[in-house]
């Protein structure tokens, strides 16, 4: 055994470059749209460029879905819901989800890397969280596909017919694997259209679906912009509607979709309080919080954006949670030790910037450790505001990115009325020694998820969404199942 010499005093240690081979991956310099079981070109020939964000080096020119693409693929989906997926016994639609598990667990490698170039996010999330909770979702749902008749939807639950689905670009294959695992369970045929700018793992995943031998249009991607989303959401040939993303796009869809008698679901935005008392243990608090809004650049609709955390411990935490952030490691999304990774696009990081300039402009102290950004793609350091009150925008608008505000309160009753001063309502987090104050606690926030001493939990089985401007209805679990079943 060799002893290690301990770091000289005020020395730091440093890591070497960790990163992950590009090799697994071999991306093609062109994608078609995946229709009826094949790619196929966008019927008026456009495409559009990927980029990895965190160089701005272009991945891969991919079809840009228009309105004929749309039709071709709903009408793919109807065709299979009537002829072959929708009539299939339960058992063997399980069949099938179980091989597309195996398939992204076989080649989660690849997805991970393909996910961390297309969307920026580091390794260590996409190996760790994106990939393995996307098979998960198959898993589960695969076991759910031949016992629906026990789940308590009545005797015979009937599927809704062709579903239409539109995802964001934080958890690109998450989301896909969200949205299709219980519609193909509940034996519902899809139209995916993934975000513009992290459309490669979703084409991977239609790789992995044609390997599965899917009946053809059982699940159709179509690659494209907003314009594609709203073609697909407005189609008539969709019975079913399912959308993450902003509030502001899923306001629109439900206009559109009102008076339609088509089912929705939606997905939409939120400004979590994560609320600290006094008696919390302290240094895994901080890490929550850390976990809370730095995982995956605060790209995430659940995230802990709002610190609240108890007067009397403010400035401690405070303390602990910035000599924390000084020890997080932002750079290349493939290196193995990166927490930080790049911000998705150049929008994302105008509008970070733009709310984090009014943070300041309004009154708040703006700190970030010191980090030096790459000089291309996109990046944004980890930034804390204090001194932040509830007026000022960065404690009510979703930021999106990796930046904290932080506010104090005396007793529980203000905890509370301040965690739900917000038009949203997804997520809560709450930090502290006593189960009974956890339960006083999760009554009164109104979210539809309220982590304790935790934060970030996610888990197939268990159901997550919001009410409010935060969106509605249920993804996982029994009630995730119940939005894709006739009743
Ligand atoms: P959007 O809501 O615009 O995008 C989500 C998805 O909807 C994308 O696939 C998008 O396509 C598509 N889309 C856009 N317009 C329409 C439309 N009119 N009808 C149907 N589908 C449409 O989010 P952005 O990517 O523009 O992000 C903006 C802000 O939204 C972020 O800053 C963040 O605050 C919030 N957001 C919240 C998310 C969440 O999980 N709750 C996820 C993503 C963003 P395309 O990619 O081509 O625009």
């Amino acid at each position: 055994m060799v002893d290690a010499a301990p770091p000289a005093p005020g020395s730091a240690w440093e890591y070497a470059p960790a990163p992950e081979s590009r090799e697994i991956v071999s991306i093609a310099p062109g994608y078609g749209l995946f229709i009826n079981g094949e790619f196929t070109p966008a019927a008026d020939g456009k495409h559009f460029t990927t980029l990895n964000p965190a160089t701005e080096e272009p991945l891969a020119e991919v079809a840009e879905a228009g309105v004929r693409d749309v039709d071709r693929a709903v009408a793919a989906a109807r065709d299979a819901f009537e002829r072959t997926w929708g009539p299939m016994p339960g058992t063997d639609r399980a069949k099938y989800l179980y091989r597309i598990a195996r398939a992204i667990q076989e080649r989660a490698r690849e997805f991970a890397v393909l996910e961390s170039l297309d969307n920026g996010k580091p390794i260590k999330e996409s190996r760790d969280v994106d990939v393995p909770l996307a098979a998960a979702h198959f898993f589960y749902h695969a076991g759910w596909a031949d016992k629906l008749e026990h789940a308590g939807f009545g005797p015979q639950p009937r599927p809704l017919g062709v579903a239409g689905q539109v995802i964001p670009w934080n958890f690109p294959l998450l989301m896909a694997a969200w949205k299709l695992a219980p519609a193909l369970a509940a034996g519902n045929t899809c139209v995916l259209k993934p975000a513009e700018t992290t459309p490669l793992t979703a084409l991977l995943l239609a790789e992995v679906i044609q390997q599965a031998g899917l009946p053809p249009g059982t699940v159709n991607i179509l690659t494209g912009d907003g314009a594609a989303g709203q073609a697909l959401v407005s189609h008539p040939g969709v019975d079913k509607i399912a959308f993450t993303g902003s509030t502001e796009v899923g306001k629109e869809i439900l206009r559109a979709v009102a008076g339609t008698g088509r089912k929705l679901t939606l997905e939409l935005g939120g400004k979590a309080a994560n609320v600290v008392f006094d008696d919390a243990p302290l240094d895994q608090a901080v890490e929550g919080i850390v976990n809370g809004i730095f995982f995956n650049q605060g790209h995430v609709c659940c995230a802990g954006s709002r610190l609240l955390v108890q007067e009397s411990v403010a400035d401690l935490v405070l303390d602990r949670l910035k000599r924390r952030l000084g020890t997080l490691r932002l750079g290349d999304p493939l290196d193995k030790n990166t927490d930080i990774g790049a911000i998705n696009s150049r929008q994302q990081l105008d509008k970070i910037e733009r709310l984090t300039a009014a943070g300041e402009a309004e009154g708040a102290q703006r700190w970030s450790p010191p980090c030096v950004l790459p000089t291309a793609g996109y990046w944004f350091p980890p930034t804390v505001f204090s001194g932040v009150s509830q007026s000022h925008r960065i404690a009510r608008e979703e930021i999106f990115g990796p930046v904290l505000s932080v506010l104090t309160f005396r007793t529980p009753e203000e905890a509370v009325a301040k965690a739900n001063n917000t038009p949203y309502g997804l997520s809560a987090g709450v930090w502290t020694d006593k189960g009974s104050r956890i339960l006083w606690m999760t009554q009164r926030l109104r979210s539809g998820v309220v982590w304790a001493n935790t934060y970030n939990r996610f888990d197939p089985a268990s159901p997550f969404g919001g009410y409010r401007e935060s969106g509605f209805g249920r993804e996982g679990g029994r009630h995730g199942l119940a939005a894709y079943i006739d009743g």
